[in-house]
């Protein structure tokens, strides 16, 4: 372990992609991590690859009761809560005209009204120095075509995240968020599968190329330690340059 040896955090989303790859960066730095996700079978098949003193939980962010458990569980059995990075996230394609109630629904529920369950039942058990990071995406402030639901999701999202960093300012808890441009994971493989879809997407990104997950881990990793102690309200972009054009 490094630096943070001995910290307790808490990875949501984390059996797949970006929280995957967090959870994975998180420990080799020294966190004790617990992976978390809705999938709990796949959950623990990457806690059981982290190996020891790592965990998993079965929690799905939309539910109260199950966000609310998940983090008195860590705090009682593991006694501390000092990261929780927040990567639980579904994707949606659809043009407002076709898309259903229900699927408009989902995406907000997981991205939105997830963040605001994470943050109100984390900050609960969060002490002084304790931080949240949330996966938004450059979608919070880049519409597109089909997209109505996930940018509207995410642009709430953001917005929680700087609402959340003034509430919690006075407790010492840092609140931020990361909003990646397109990265390589499961969540995408479907539009990745579109043909040009890409190819018009990187038309965009002064770098050329999609991210990797263990970039966005990189990052989620420095937004928790001490070295980013003076930074909260942040939405960082990450994405090869693509903010700009
Ligand atoms: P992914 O599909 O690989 O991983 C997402 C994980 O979240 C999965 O393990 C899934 O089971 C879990 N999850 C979904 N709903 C959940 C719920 N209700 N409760 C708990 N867990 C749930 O996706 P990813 O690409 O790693 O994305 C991670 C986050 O980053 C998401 O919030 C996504 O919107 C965001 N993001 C991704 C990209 C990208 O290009 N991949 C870009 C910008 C933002």
């Amino acid at each position: 372990g490094g630096r943070e040896a001995g910290r307790v955090a808490v990875v949501l989303g984390g059996a797949s992609g970006i929280g995957r790859a967090t959870a994975e960066v998180l420990a080799a730095h020294g966190y004790q991590v617990v992976v978390a996700d809705r999938d709990g079978t796949l959950a623990a098949e990457v806690a059981g690859g982290l190996g020891r003193p790592h965990e998993s939980a079965t929690a799905d962010v939309t539910d109260e009761a199950s966000v609310a458990g998940l983090f008195d569980g860590v705090h009682d059995r593991l006694g501390r809560l000092d990261a929780v990075v927040n990567s639980a996230g579904i994707g949606s394609l659809g043009l407002i005209a076709d898309q259903s109630l229900e699927e408009f629904r989902a995406v907000v529920d997981v991205s939105l009204t997830g963040g605001f369950l994470v943050a109100k039942h984390a900050g609960r058990h969060l002490g002084r120095g304790g931080v949240l990071v949330s996966l938004s995406s450059l979608n919070a402030r880049q519409p597109g075509v089909g997209l109505a639901a996930y940018c509207s999701a995410k642009a709430g999202l953001s917005m929680l995240t700087q609402v959340a960093a003034l509430e919690f300012a006075e407790r010492g808890i840092r609140v931020n968020a990361i909003a990646p441009g397109l990265v390589t994971t499961p969540l995408t493989a479907p539009a990745a599968a579109i043909p040009g879809i890409t190819e018009d997407y990187l038309a965009n990104t002064p770098l050329g190329r999609a991210g990797t997950p263990e970039e966005i881990a990189q990052a989620a990793l420095y937004l928790c330690s001490d070295a980013a102690a003076w930074i909260t309200g942040e939405i960082l972009d990450i994405n090869g340059g693509a903010h700009m054009l």
